[in-house]
């Protein structure tokens, strides 16, 4: 899937990366959270539609027509769902407590006549959901990963857009202008990979934005659409621009993946399923007894379901991530140094302490392990894709060789601590 691509497109992406535009806003987000303060704010745009290029891409074709919902009825439909059931739980609660023992009994005995209608229904509101899950599955063309989308990528723009606003106007205050060094260098990698990977559709397709700001928290994000946000802070851990350029790539990747659409299409499904479940606990147990039951469910349905799967998403981001940065000629061994100075940092407890169960992202021990078994791969792919050999000295290795007193030298030198 990462083809290799000769083209006239270099020049040309070169000159419509110069397009500027702003944007800010997030949904997933990954890294550290230190505090600082500071202000400033950079934004710039990369737009990617301009590169039209006459490159060859494969196609991928359905044979069904998909029903796509528009991405904010999806929004606004989620806390409808749960708050009608319950509402619609206690309302059938109260109900229920008006009626006489004669009354009670007279419905119970209805119910049981019909338990086969009843139960048929709730087997067809099932099974409605089935069809309608398995009638959008789409592959995934970078990872041949089947996954449940019911948006498309117009609507991706469409949301990316509002999102965008949202997060400029509360970001106003923060953002550092384009003509900061942080927000060209910041540029300038991005344009690196996006030349470098010109090759996939999905990166020509999308209107690149890049914005800087400047929080107290150090993070990166990426918004529906390819609008990266990063704040100035994260670049105090970030060595060189190599581990920029990862995590960069891995901002890209959750992108070209759709990740948000998918979460948000899987998280629908999820809230027709568990309005059943709702209704019914609140419809059945006393108040107390339902709101204790409501919330320690959701909890379970988090732990073991919903935080895993965000998990294997930000595995995957770096997964591709890491093949995006090789194609760039960028030194993809210092994806691992970058995870194993997050993981020493917060072993020296210079980071907040890792909660692996109920975390959204991985721990910072297993992306660098996952990335290491990946190396072998990227390392080759770097090479196919025509790009100078790697430096003789693994960084690998150098930070290996560190013990931690010397890590921690090392990490005042480089003042990743202050
Ligand atoms: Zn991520």
């Amino acid at each position: 899937m990462f083809s290799v691509s000769r083209s006239l497109c270099r020049r040309n992406i070169q000159r419509s990366v110069t397009k500027n535009y702003f944007a800010v806003r997030s949904m997933r987000n990954h890294c550290c959270t230190w505090q600082r303060k500071r202000l400033l704010v950079l934004q710039n745009t990369v737009d990617c539609r301009k590169l039209q290029c006459s490159i060859l891409q494969k196609c991928y074709f359905r044979t069904t027509q998909s029903l796509h919902i528009p991405p904010f009825v999806a929004i606004f439909l989620r806390p409808a769902l749960r708050i009608g059931a319950f509402l619609m739980g206690r309302r059938i609660k109260k109900w229920w407590a008006r009626k006489s023992e004669k009354e009670k009994e007279e419905y119970k005995q209805w119910v049981k006549d019909r338990s086969n209608i009843i139960l048929g229904c709730f087997g067809l509101y099932g099974l409605i959901l089935f069809i309608y899950y398995i009638t959008h599955l789409e592959t995934d063309p970078l990872t041949k990963r089947s996954r449940f989308i019911i948006f498309n990528k117009e609507q991706e723009k469409q949301l990316g857009k509002m999102v965008l606003e949202v997060h400029l106007e509360a970001h106003k205050k923060d953002l550092v202008p384009k003509t900061h060094p942080a927000y060209k260098r910041l540029l300038r990698v991005i344009e690196k990979i996006l030349t470098a990977n010109k090759d996939l559709k999905s990166i020509r397709d999308t209107h690149w934005t890049l914005t800087v700001i400047d929080t107290p928290l150090s993070n990166s994000y990426i918004l529906p659409g390819g609008n990266i946000f990063v704040s100035l802070d994260i670049l105090k851990i970030i060595e060189n621009d190599d581990q920029l350029g990862i995590v960069l790539a891995h901002e890209m990747a959750h992108s070209l993946l759709s990740h948000s659409l998918e979460t948000l299409s899987d998280q629908l499904l999820w809230d027709f399923l568990i309005a059943i479940p709702i209704l019914l606990v609140w419809a059945l147990f006393p108040d107390v007894a339902a709101a204790i039951i409501h919330f320690i469910g959701e909890r379970i349905v988090n732990i073991m379901y919903k935080l895993p799967y965000s998990r294997i998403l930000e595995n995957e981001a770096d997964e591709v991530g890491l093949r995006l940065a090789s194609k760039a000629c960028i030194d993809i061994r210092e994806a691992v140094v970058f995870w194993a100075t997050m993981r020493t940092l917060t072993e020296m407890h210079l980071l907040p302490p890792e909660l692996p169960w109920i975390s959204s992202h991985p721990s910072h021990a297993d992306r660098e392990k996952k990335l290491n078994e990946e190396m072998t791969k990227a390392i080759e792919l770097r090479k196919d894709s025509g790009c100078p050999i790697l430096p003789a000295v693994d960084p690998r290795n150098k930070f290996y060789e560190r013990s931690i007193k010397e890590q921690e030298i090392y990490f005042r030198q480089k003042g990743i601590i202050l």
